[in-house]
């Protein structure tokens, strides 16, 4: 069982959102301290916060997190869910062209974005 397994068990029973990147073994999640969207090694467990520069791993965050609860209502950037909701829009607007080459035009710029997400994805 890998590292990351326990780190995310521990975002899992505190309930603190988190976006784990299998692809970049990363996890985004509030950082305990301000918490601003801030980025872990999902193997190390090893942080640093952008915003405040406090580093920790998971231990670190334990403790913090133990003194002063990490707000679980802090938004984090999801791109899995964002891309769900870019292609409901992308269809919602699809059922509402009732031109051909509007829709057509519009059909190629969903594909186009998908195949750019899927670019970036594979060339972790
Ligand atoms: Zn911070």
């Amino acid at each position: 069982m890998g590292k990351h397994y326990v780190v995310l068990s521990f975002f899992k029973a505190n309930k603190i959102n988190y976006y784990f990147d299998s692809n970049r073994m990363t996890i985004v999640f509030p950082c305990p301290y301000c918490w601003e969207q801030t980025k872990m090694n999902a193997i190390t467990s090893e942080w640093t916060c952008n915003n405040c520069n406090q580093i920790g791993n998971l231990l670190t965050l334990i403790q913090v997190n133990k003194e002063d609860p990490i707000k679980t209502k802090v938004a984090v950037y999801n791109p899995k869910k964002e891309r769900l909701q870019i292609n409901y829009l992308f269809d919602k607007m699809l059922d509402l062209q009732n031109n051909t080459n509007s829709k057509s035009t519009l059909l190629k710029l969903k594909n186009k974005v998908n195949d750019l997400i899927e670019y970036y994805e594979n060339s972790v």
